[in-house]
C-alpha cells in the first residue's frame, strides 16, 4: 500500500503523541529544567494561582511541546494549542484568549513567528491579563475592556533571538532547552521501544542514542526506521549489526551527522575555502532556508565543533575535514 504524505505526517503525529511522557517524572534529561519547573509548579499550585508565563526555547525535537503537555499536566489545568503562523489575525487570539478557564496554559509553538498585531495582543493579555478590542463599525465603534481570566502562556521557540524585547520581557520564566546526552537519549530510545513492543539489544540503543543528534525526534525515527530493517530480516530483538547496517543505508554518519549536515560541511570547505561564510550565501548554496540552518544544523555542528563562529561567519574546524575525510589546507600533495 501507499501512503500519501499526508497521512504520513499523520502516522508521524500519532507517533509522537503515543511516545510522549505524561508527568515530569517519566519526563528525561533537561536536568536543570525540570529542577526549575518541579519548585515553580508546586509554588503555583499552593497558591492556587496561574503559573507564570514559559519560554522554552532551543532546536527543533528536543521537547519543548512535550514539556508544554506535561507542565499542563503537572497543574491539572486544559491545554489549548496553537503556533505563531496559525495565528493570522489579532481576533483569532482573542477568541483563543476568551475560551481559557482559570489557571488553563495556552501553548504557542514558534512564538517568534507571530504577526506583530497579534503580538500586540498579547502584552496586556500576558501583564495584566485585560485586553482591549474594538467591536461595531462606521460611527457605532467602540473600545471593549475585557478582563480574561488568569492564564498560563507557554510560548516555544527555536530562534529566541527573534523574538522582540516587549514579548520576552513579559515570560517571568525563561528555560533554554540542551541536546541531550547519550545516556538519555538511550533511555528515551529504550522507553520508546517498549511502547513499540519492539525488543532491542543494549548495544544497539546506545549506537542508535549516540548517532541520534542529541534529539529525542531524531532518536524516536531512526528507531521506527531501523525496527523496519530488523523486522525484514525477522530479528526478535534489534541487533548491533542490523542498526549499523541501517543508519548506514538511511546515510547518517558515525558522528550522527545526516546528509544535509554534510553537505553544509562540504560546501564551506570546497566552494568557499572552510570558510568564513555568510549566513546568505550557504543557505541559497545548499538550498535551504536561513531559518532552518539556523535553529536546526548549526546549533549541532556548533555545539560538537564541527564550526565555529567568528566575527566574518562560521567556519569549519580541522574535526570537519576529518570527519568528511577531505584534506586539510595545506596538506593535498
Ligand atoms: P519540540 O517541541 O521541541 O520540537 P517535541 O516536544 O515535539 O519537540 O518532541 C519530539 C518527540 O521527542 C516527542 O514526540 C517525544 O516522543 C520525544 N521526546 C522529547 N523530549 C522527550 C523527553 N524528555 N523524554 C522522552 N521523550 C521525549
Amino acid at each position: 500500500e501507499h501512503l500519501t504524505s499526508q497521512e504520513a505526517a499523520r502516522g508521524e503525529q500519532e507517533m509522537e503523541l503515543s511516545l510522549r511522557p505524561q508527568r515530569l517524572s517519566q519526563y528525561i534529561g533537561q536536568g536543570h529544567v525540570k529542577k526549575d519547573m518541579e519548585v515553580y509548579i508546586q509554588a503555583a499550585r499552593q497558591r492556587d494561582e496561574a503559573l507564570d508565563h514559559v519560554l522554552l526555547y532551543g532546536p527543533p525535537g528536543l521537547g519543548k511541546t512535550t514539556l508544554a503537555f506535561v507542565i499542563a499536566n503537572e497543574l491539572s489545568v486544559s491545554l489549548k494549542s496553537t503556533s505563531g503562523p496559525a495565528i493570522e489575525r489579532a481576533g483569532d487570539l482573542v477568541a483563543l484568549l476568551t475560551d481559557l478557564e482559570p489557571g488553563d496554559v495556552l501553548f504557542i509553538d514558534e512564538i517568534h513567528r507571530l504577526a506583530k498585531p497579534v503580538e500586540e495582543v498579547l502584552y496586556s493579555a500576558m501583564e495584566d491579563f485585560y485586553i482591549d478590542i474594538v467591536v461595531g463599525e462606521g460611527q457605532t465603534t467602540h473600545a471593549v475592556h475585557l478582563p480574561l481570566p488568569p492564564f498560563t502562556l507557554i510560548g516555544a521557540t527555536t530562534l529566541a533571538g527573534q523574538l522582540s524585547a516587549p514579548l520576552r520581557d513579559r515570560f517571568g520564566i525563561v528555560e533554554h532547552m540542551q541536546y541531550y546526552q547519550v545516556s538519555d537519549l538511550e533511555k528515551i530510545v529504550l522507553r520508546s521501544s517498549e511502547v513499540f513492543h519492539t525488543k532491542i539489544s543494549p548495544q544497539a540503543a546506545v549506537e542508535l542514542a549516540r548517532r541520534s543528534r542529541g534529539t529525542p525526534r531524531v532518536a524516536n525515527r531512526l528507531l521506527k526506521r531501523v525496527r523496519d530493517f530488523a523486522e525484514v530480516k525477522g530479528e526478535k530483538e534489534i541487533s548491533l549489526e542490523t542498526t549499523t547496517q541501517a543508519l548506514k543505508q538511511l546515510q547518517v554518519d558515525s558522528a550522527g551527522l545526516d546528509q544535509t549536515d554534510r553537505k553544509l560541511l562540504r560546501t564551506m570547505i570546497l566552494s568557499y575555502g572552510g570558510g568564513p561564510v555568510g549566513i546568505r550565501t550557504l543557505a541559497s548554496n545548499i538550498g535551504e532556508d536561513r531559518e532552518t540552518i539556523e535553529s536546526l544544523y548549526e546549533p549541532y555542528l556548533l555545539q560538537n565543533g564541527f564550526i565555529v563562529m567568528t566575527p566574518r561567519g562560521r567556519v569549519v574546524t580541522q574535526k570537519a575535514y576529518q570527519q568528511l575525510n577531505l584534506p586539510l589546507p595545506g596538506d593535498e600533495a
